[in-house]
């Protein structure tokens, strides 16, 4: 059966939430005009809503492929490079070759230094919309198509601990350790004793089993992050994710030889382009790919480098809808080296009603694993309620 693309359309979704993401906020930070607020620790910006890009792609045969990307700020800008620049390049193509795609959606600007950022984000949702059609067109998820499904469970950490006092995270973090979770992340940027303190108090509360990782937040200079990291290790620190800026490139590799655990890293980098002079610097020892960023195209090509290197996969979680992230489970249970998956509970579980599924079971999280859909394509895809939601 030949088919062509016929439309591509992307769609804003925001979603409210109570608690702004990396919890309440600190005193100085402020909500501005567009509902952003500038985060103090790490000087970063972040909304206030949940707020996601969904990407559709419809074909003359009739079938409906969903994509999914980033839409934390600025989602117009992605709306706008797919109306204007990829759309029309689309239309009327045949569907079924999502990498050769990709590749071709790549070179249209590369010469012009478009090597990451909004352009990069956008063809990450187009290929998942892709691998999404080919699956549904073949009948088999995309676990299938990228050579086969090893995993139908993933190891899940709980992600960031959004409550305001030490206290109060602890027993944050207990309350998910009693519902069978044993790895826990805490954001070294939002820990207002420091982070020594932050791990102490979890390390005392979670016991000696929990595995307990830092997010650094890129937020020091190689020797800080050294000193810092040396003195969470005597707490038997899983991991330290991001210690220096993404361009310090030399600067993580120092960390990473320097301390005696694994140096995470990679959420925000998008392509194997990216990837490479880190894995040459050997500047980690865990990869934290994100399918919002990457597509699903480039999330198994990283994959498939960090493998050949016999370095970890753990791949990010970030806010969105349901899509990319289903995409990153089908994508991740095809890994070999996978010790865990992130899991953003305040994320995952209030947008779980936004996806139904394609098959006959939904993805889940619960008892510290991830479940797995089992219907073709991503294996879920967007509800009524979401459907409402697309503006
Ligand atoms: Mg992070």
């Amino acid at each position: 059966m030949t088919d062509r693309i016929e439309k591509v359309s992307a769609f804003v979704v925001e979603i409210p939430r109570e608690t702004p993401y990396l919890g309440p906020l600190r005193e100085g930070e402020t909500i501005n005009r567009r509902g952003y607020v500038v985060r103090r620790g790490n000087r970063t910006l972040y909304p206030t809503a949940d707020r996601s890009v969904v990407l559709r792609i419809d074909t003359e045969q009739g079938l409906t492929g969903w994509g999914e990307t980033y839409g934390i700020v600025a989602p117009e800008a992605v709306r706008a490079i797919v109306d204007d620049v990829l759309a029309p390049v689309l239309e009327g193509r045949e569907p079924s070759a999502p990498a050769v795609i990709h590749e071709d959606l790549y070179d249209l600007m590369r010469v012009r230094g478009f090597f990451g950022g909004f352009y990069l984000d956008s063809l990450a949702a187009v290929d998942i919309a892709l691998w999404d059609l080919l699956g549904k067109r073949l009948g088999v998820p995309v676990s299938t198509l990228l050579g086969g499904r090893r995993h139908e469970t993933i190891p899940a950490y709980v992600s960031g601990l959004p409550r305001a006092t030490l206290d109060e995270r602890v027993a944050f973090a207990r309350e998910w350790q009693g519902r069978g979770f044993r790895g826990f992340k805490f954001a070294a940027v939002v820990a207002d004793d420091g982070a020594e303190a932050e791990i102490a108090a979890l390390r005392e509360g979670l016991g000696p089993q929990a595995e307990i990782m830092a997010d650094l937040h890129w937020r020091h200079t190689a020797p800080e992050a050294i000193r810092l990291i040396r003195r969470l290790e005597k707490h038997n620190l899983s991991f330290a994710e991001a210690p220096c800026a993404p361009e310090d490139i030399e600067g993580i590799a120092q960390v990473a030889r320097a301390v005696g655990v694994p140096v995470a890293l990679g959420e925000e980098l998008r392509t194997v382009f990216e990837w490479q002079p880190r894995l040459a610097a050997r500047a980690f020892g865990i990869g934290q790919p994100e399918m919002g960023r990457t597509g699903i195209t480039e999330f198994a090509r990283i994959g498939a480098l960090l493998h050949a290197n016999h370095l970890a996969v753990m791949p990010h979680a970030t806010i969105g809808v349901g899509l990319f992230h289903a995409a990153s489970l089908q994508a991740s249970s095809t890994l070999q080296r996978l010790p865990w998956h992130e899991y953003q509970h305040s994320i995952f579980e209030p947008n779980l009603r936004l996806t139904q599924p394609t098959g006959t079971r939904h993805m889940g999280c619960a008892a510290g694993f991830y479940s797995l859909p089992d219907g073709p394509g991503l294996g879920v895809e967007p509800s009524e309620e979401m459907l409402r939601l697309l503006t």
